[in-house]
């Protein structure tokens, strides 16, 4: 995904670009990069940017021309000497396998095609496994001539140390609010204050809940704020008929209603921290009254259970835990804690 700003450049982390400029163009950019910072904020597009930047053959721009063979080439991701490693379409679970590692180690030991400066971009680099990630060490840390690494990463704790202690640490920040706003705006985004507020900065994350995810994000908050308001039994046939059918499908849909709970739990809190805040300041504008509500009947104590049980509820998504299990777990949960607000519309 491209993210250009109006002005051509990449929207946001302006500083950490104009680093990476000034140690490519002096010859000291590390050969393991790792760019950690929150989904959505441009890391991978910032990797690609660079590996354009740095074999760019058109030598009267200062910046990557985005129209030379070798531009287009790597957008396009075709360029044979810009390696995207994701993970492995072969396995079940979103892993990087030593399989992977393997082949990546046999391409490079040929010299690159064409390019000035080889790039291997290793995205999500938390999901290389034990096996992988130490199969890789060693190219880590002296990889061939001209080849460098870009670790990319929105959760760097799932990294090895040893990878860690390899690689160059780059920090991505999120956009100014205001800032991605302007810009959805100039891209004729339909809601552009909600979506730059709901997408935390994030202009990749903006991009998608503008191309449709935002409706399907309200649908499915909407969902579960419904069954949560209704008697126990609703809550349960909530609860099994959403968790049926593929996994894959449902689990998308579950993290989404999660999602727009946890959007919710922090409006609360911020209500009963500032007081009645007005719609431009929230995540779910349209339930204000939803929100007062929930302000004034739960507690700091049952806030906090709430929002355990949701970040429960992400981790058992995570381990594969029986659908029907973590939603009846999860659900029973909320509707306890929420019970008092239950007669809120
Ligand atoms: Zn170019």
């Amino acid at each position: 995904m491209t993210v250009l700003s109006s002005s051509g450049k990449l929207l946001g982390n302006r500083a950490i670009r104009g680093q990476l400029v000034e140690l490519a163009d002096s010859g000291r950019l590390h050969h393991c990069l790792l760019f950690e910072g929150p989904s959505g904020v441009g890391k991978a597009t910032t990797a690609l940017w660079l590996a354009q930047r740095m074999n760019c053959t058109d030598a009267s721009q200062a910046d990557a021309c985005g129209r030379c063979w070798s531009c287009r080439a790597i957008q396009k991701g075709h360029h044979p000497d810009v390696i995207v490693v994701g993970t492995d379409p072969e396995r079940t679970a979103s892993v990087i396998s030593v399989r992977q590692a393997r082949e990546l180690i046999q391409s490079l030991s040929l010299r690159p095609h064409s390019a000035r400066r080889r790039f291997v971009i290793i995205d999500p680099a938390d999901a290389m496994n034990a096996a992988s990630a130490n199969a890789l060490l060693k190219t880590f840390e002296e990889p061939p001539a001209d080849t460098g690494f870009v670790l990319v990463t929105s959760q760097s704790g799932g990294l090895l140390t040893t990878v860690r202690s390899r690689s160059q640490q780059v920090r991505f920040g999120r956009v100014a609010v205001p800032e991605l706003v302007e810009w959805l705006r100039q891209r004729a985004v339909e809601e552009p204050e909600w979506i730059g507020h709901l997408s935390d900065g994030c202009p990749g994350r903006a991009l998608e809940l503008a191309d449709g995810q935002a409706e399907a994000w309200r649908e499915a908050r909407n969902e579960l704020l419904e069954a949560l308001s209704g008697d126990i039994q609703g809550v349960f046939a909530f609860g099994e008929k959403r968790a049926q059918g593929e996994r894959s499908k449902w689990s998308a849909r579950v993290l989404l209603s999660l999602d727009g709970l946890d959007r919710m739990l922090q409006d609360t809190w911020r209500w009963k921290v500032h007081g009645p805040l007005p719609a431009e300041a929230l995540y779910n504008p349209r339930q204000r009254r939803r929100i007062a509500a929930w302000a004034e009947q739960l507690d700091a104590r049952a806030l906090t259970r709430c929002a355990d049980a949701v970040l429960d509820a992400r981790s058992q998504l995570q381990a594969f835990v029986n659908g029907r299990m973590m939603a009846d777990a999860l659900l029973c949960r909320l509707a306890t804690e929420l019970g008092r607000a239950r007669r809120v519309n």
